[in-house]
């Protein structure tokens, strides 16, 4: 059977550009549907605009810290509208060149959302045109999910709001203690907004080694956060300008803005999955193996819309991986132990591999070397931020499992210690280093003393 084309493109984020480019640069006919905007989240609400905001916040520390310099800076003021302006015009840059990188590659791209009819076809919603491929990648990504079942949740925003916000705040509540409630909490904190922030549980970053999970509590709380714990909403009223959040531990907090970071689904909704076949899980993510193959054997689908790890350089790896496979006679899979992480809170989180519960769960013994101390840049402006780096070590074979960073860069150098946890380097390879000073990584190859916690100390 001849297909219009061999291969079609759901989205146009980092993964399914990747994948379609590869597929056409190795000479398949390729098309990508794309219903908003060429870039997908991170370039256009998420990781880009998100970076580009931290930035923006942390001046108004450095003001701050130039003061212990012997700097005097008079009247510094911040323009909401000169910022997101430059912002914006840089993010429509950058996705002007994620669809012309498509085009050049030979891909057709389509500007409209397309939905499966059966298998092999697809029907373009605008235009009302169908077209039919061999071979079929999902790479529709997701979108913040926010409780419906809260009375008054439309008085909320997501993430992609606050791309947009016209001015800052002068209170805001955020709901949720992950990636996106801290990092705005920062964001916001820093450009002038009072914050609070509530969460449902004890300490925020479920998930991160409980040492970086607590040194980011103690942060943000350091930072004038105001942070409420074991609060759930149940209701959002209005009162004025004045939306008020009522938790469940029967607390209140109120604010001009209120913003939901209660996680993203996959981007499945509408997309036709039944008709074409595809399995998808009680979350409405899409089933794969690994090789990002759905259970439709020619149906393939990579990104967040897979929810395995919902990461920018993930998706492109895996659409990469796909291409490689499936288009340049490369079989190729991707690995997804040990992928750097960062978490944009402010000082930053850096993190590559398993958290010290996990490594004690999964090896029995581990070694822990950790320290906490205040960066040298602090001590003349009075600062008392802490850093923490910690490095988990698999006892048998001295094998570095985790490395775990909070502190100034720390994202910049997990990313390089990512290389040696990736090539197996055991905490003698680290000893060995020379050390780089005077740095903060340096403490990565300094590091001697176990620590042990106190339950495990000989009584004196
Ligand atoms: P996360 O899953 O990280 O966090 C969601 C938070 O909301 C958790 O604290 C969760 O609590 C809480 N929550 C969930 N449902 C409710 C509810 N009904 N009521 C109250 N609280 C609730 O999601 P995010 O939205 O922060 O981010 C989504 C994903 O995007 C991340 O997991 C990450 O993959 C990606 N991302 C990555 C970034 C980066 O790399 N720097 C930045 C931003 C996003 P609990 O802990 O109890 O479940």
């Amino acid at each position: 059977m001849a297909f219009d084309f061999d291969l079609f493109v759901i989205g146009a984020g980092s993964g399914g550009v990747r994948a379609s480019r590869l597929a056409a640069m190795a000479g398949a006919k390729v098309a990508v549907a794309e219903e908003y905007r060429a870039g997908g989240t991170c370039v256009v609400r998420g990781c880009i605009p998100k970076k580009y905001m931290v930035y923006a916040s942390e001046f108004a520390r450095s003001l701050h810290h130039m003061k212990g310099y012997g700097w005097t800076v008079e009247n510094a003021t911040y323009d909401h509208n000169m910022f997101m302006d430059r912002m914006h015009r840089e993010i429509d840059r950058l996705s002007g060149i994620y669809a012309r990188n498509v085009r050049n590659a030979g891909v057709e791209m389509i500007d409209e959302r397309a939905e499966f009819e059966d298998a092999h076809t697809l029907r373009l919603v605008k235009s009302n045109r169908t077209i039919t491929a061999g071979k079929i990648l999902i790479a529709t990504g997701g979108t913040p999910s926010l409780p419906v079942d809260i009375e008054g949740i439309e008085l909320a925003v997501s993430s992609n709001e606050m791309f947009h916000l016209e001015s800052i705040p002068e209170h805001i509540v955020i709901i949720g203690g992950g990636y996106i409630a801290v990092e705005f909490a920062g964001i916001m904190s820093g450009l002038g907004a009072r914050v609070c922030l509530a969460y449902r549980g004890e300490t925020v970053l479920r998930g991160f080694d409980d040492d970086v999970r607590t040194q980011v509590h103690e942060e943000l709380k350091r930072k004038g956060v105001k942070v409420i714990t074991h609060a759930s909403p149940v209701k959002l009223t209005k009162d004025g300008d004045r939306i008020t959040v009522h938790f469940s531990n029967g607390e209140m907090a109120g604010g001009d803005k209120v913003l939901f970071a209660t996680g993203r689904d996959p981007n499945t909704d509408g997309l036709g999955l039944a008709k074409a076949g595809v399995k998808m899980n009680a979350k409405g993510a899409v089933i794969v193996d690994g090789s990002s193959r759905t259970n439709i054997a020619h149906i393939f689908a990579v990104g967040d819309v897979t929810d395995r790890v919902n990461l920018t350089p993930v998706a492109i790896r895996e659409g990469q991986a796909f291409a490689q496979s499936e288009f340049m006679n490369l079989p190729t899979t991707f690995d997804h132990k040990d992928i750097p992480h960062a978490v944009f809170a402010q000082p930053p989180v850096g993190v590559v591999g398993m958290t010290e519960a996990d490594a004690r769960k999964a090896f029995g013994m581990v070694d822990v070397y950790k320290t906490r101390f205040r960066p040298m840049k602090d001590m003349l402006t009075g600062d008392e931020e802490r850093v923490l780096m910690k490095i988990v070590v698999r006892a048998e074979d001295e094998r570095v499992v985790g490395v775990h960073i909070v502190g100034p860069d720390a994202p910049e150098i997990i990313q390089a210690v990512a290389i040696a946890v990736k090539m197996g380097a055991t905490k003698a390879d680290f000893d060995r280093t020379c050390a780089l000073h005077p740095s903060i990584a340096e403490e990565l190859v300094t590091l001697r003393e176990k620590f042990v916690p106190s339950e495990l100390k000989p009584q004196t």
